[in-house]
């Protein structure tokens, strides 16, 4: 039997110092206040996390039945690689989006892209080397970052020119400690899409500086109005590339967790890096088999992600909505996504007297029980824009804009 005595003089157990300056806030404090609020019984309206199931965007059948019809095969560990067949199939979108000089031995399955961030940071990064990443950001490139003993630089995305990142302020970051230039591609928060000519000047400032270039790549078949989307290691077969992309988004399916990772260009130069990659590919064993086993049918079959993508599907038209209703409210202005599932609005702080983001999430919350995720998460600097997730279908987002309206409206920080 314990002894009580000897439990009440137990000592603590702290988290480790490694995660200090980590930040990973878009489950953060104020989404822990929105579950203690849900826990008493209140129904909060969740426009922070871009998971698209619980908002009625149902994964292919096909898909579905497929993975249902292979679990019988997928009991064991996979190559730590992945499936043959899921790889052969990454390899071929690997081809139809440019990217150079891939094999079956570049391609790397993950729980999802976010497993894939991780390790490819722990693998890069000694203490104290330096990553451009961008601001506004996903946040876990700057936690895994971090968490890796790297130094995170953010390099400024220009609202004044649709989120596309500032070239020179990019170029202005460099110095001798940096190895790598991540770009996300289309953005999270911001919705923005880059064009070829911000492409080809990221590659020009990566190979002028000899930096690895890292694409976040997730939303990469949810352009909307047209946009097309370029992978940057199509234009850059020179240099050493890593893309990430994955099903969660594209096929509805965050939670199966499945993502991964793509090298190309000039291997010659990561070979040490690609040995890292390996070791630690080999540590985690594999990633989640029965989801490998349906990549084939998802990047093959029919993309039923494009039915929501355009005039008349949901994405689309949420996004119009959301757009406009925001533009709408005296003090906020929004530049509208072009792609992905966010619009990250700028509020004017002045006249909302607005010094604390996360002050104003948890009013926002308390007031309208309306869960957004503040700028901040982002690594966003300043306390003036915040994160909407507009995959909630149209009425509860009409209900949501009214609420944030009257909110604001009435809102004046202390
Ligand atoms: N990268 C970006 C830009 C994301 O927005 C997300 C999820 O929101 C991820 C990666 C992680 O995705 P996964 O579900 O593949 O881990």
């Amino acid at each position: 039997t314990p002894n009580p005595k000897r439990s009440a003089s137990m000592r603590e157990f702290k988290k480790s110092t490694k995660l200090d300056n980590v930040l990973y806030d878009v489950r953060g404090p104020v989404a822990d206040e929105a579950a203690r609020m849900e826990s008493e019984g209140l129904r909060i309206l969740k426009l922070n996390i871009g998971n698209p199931a619980p908002f009625g965007f149902r994964t292919p059948d096909e898909v579905v039945t497929d993975m249902r019809q292979q679990l019988p095969d997928c009991e064991g560990y996979s190559d730590s690689r992945g499936l043959f067949s899921a790889r052969k199939a990454i390899m071929q979108y690997a081809q139809i989006k440019n990217l150079s000089n891939v094999g079956m031995e570049d391609i790397y399955t993950g729980n999802g892209v976010s497993e894939l961030i991780q390790l490819t940071m722990n693998a890069l990064l000694d203490n104290g080397d330096e990553i451009l990443i961008p601001s506004p950001d996903y946040p876990l490139w700057t936690a895994c970052a971090t968490l890796a003993g790297g130094v995170p630089v953010h390099y400024v995305c220009d609202e004044q020119a649709e989120w596309c990142p500032d070239i020179a302020d990019m170029e202005a970051k460099v110095t001798e400690r940096t190895k790598a230039i991540v770009i996300i591609n289309p953005n999270n928060p911001t919705g923005a899409v880059y064009p070829r000519e911000i492409l080809e000047q990221i590659v020009e400032i990566a190979r002028r500086h000899q930096l690895m270039i890292l694409s976040d790549e997730i939303y990469d078949r949810l352009c909307m109005d047209g946009y097309e989307h370029i992978s940057i290691a199509s234009l850059a077969p020179d240099l050493p590339c890593v893309t990430f992309s994955g099903l969660s988004k594209s096929h509805m399916i965050a939670g199966y967790r499945i993502g991964w990772m793509v090298l190309s260009g000039n291997k010659r130069c990561m070979r040490d890096f690609i040995y890292g990659i390996n070791m630690l590919s080999n540590m985690r064993l594999c990633s989640n088999v029965p989801a490998q086993s349906i990549v084939q049918t998802a990047l093959g079959g029919h993309q039923s992600v494009t039915s929501y993508i355009v005039p008349g599907g949901r994405v689309y038209e949420q996004r119009n909505y959301v757009y406009e209703a925001l533009n709408a409210i005296d003090g906020i202005t929004a530049v509208k996504p072009k792609a992905a599932f966010y619009i990250f609005p700028k509020m004017d702080v002045k006249k909302f007297n607005i010094t604390d983001d996360e002050q104003f999430a948890l009013d926002l919350l308390h007031q309208k029980r309306i869960l957004i995720t503040r700028g901040g998460g982002f690594n966003w600097d300043k306390p003036d824009h915040f994160r909407i997730v507009y995959l909630p279908r149209m009425e509860v987002l009409r209900e949501a804009m009214t609420d944030l309206a009257d909110f604001f409206e009435h809102y004046r920080q202390h």
